[in-house]
């Protein structure tokens, strides 16, 4: 730390302590040089909370983009704004209540699904289609039908559904 007085960039810290809303540290010092005593705050950075893509990559978690992929996928259809931002709420408690400070992108993909699925199926697939690894055209096909259908797609059984449906089925239904 650069002294004050005179210059100098050494220094020893004589006392340092938390502030009281432990945010911050206040450090005495003095000058080695002219033994002048000055006193410096440091700020504890803000950990940022993260989120893990599938490739291993890390980001910092932003509740806008959590927002503007649920805007996307609600464009025109009747969920409101502060449905979305409930959900955007949930989201962050969830990545908050990591004792890792992370969550992976897969899991918050799954948690937003959860939440879009009782407000707005339309919104729902939509926004499956971006999020969730689905291992084929078909596996999204077939869920999109059976939730059309009004089935919950997790009670279906992966044997016997036919999976050669001819694509124009598909691109019949306006989402
Ligand atoms: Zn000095």
């Amino acid at each position: 730390m650069k002294c004050p007085y005179c210059g100098f960039t050494e220094d020893k810290v004589i006392d340092s302590r938390e502030s009281k809303d432990a945010d911050s540290i206040r450090r005495r010092r003095e000058c080695v040089r002219c033994h002048k005593r000055f006193t410096t705050y440091e700020r504890l950075d803000e950990i940022p909370y993260m989120v893990v893509k599938k490739d291993g990559r890390r980001e910092n978690f932003d509740r806008q983009k959590v927002l503007t992929g649920l805007l996307h996928s609600c464009q025109k259809r009747k969920v409101s704004v502060s449905q979305m931002q409930a959900i955007v709420d949930a989201v962050e408690a969830f990545v908050v209540d990591s004792s890792e400070r992370e969550r992976s992108t897969a899991s918050i993909g799954e948690l937003i699904m959860s939440q879009l699925k009782e407000i707005d199926t339309v919104a729902y697939i939509r926004f499956a289609s971006v999020y969730r690894d689905f291992k084929d055209v078909n596996e999204f096909k077939m869920e999109l039908e059976e939730l059309l259908r009004g089935k919950d797609p997790r009670h279906r059984r992966s044997s016997g559904a036919p999976t050669t449906q001819p694509a124009s089925q598909a691109s019949k239904t306006t989402l």
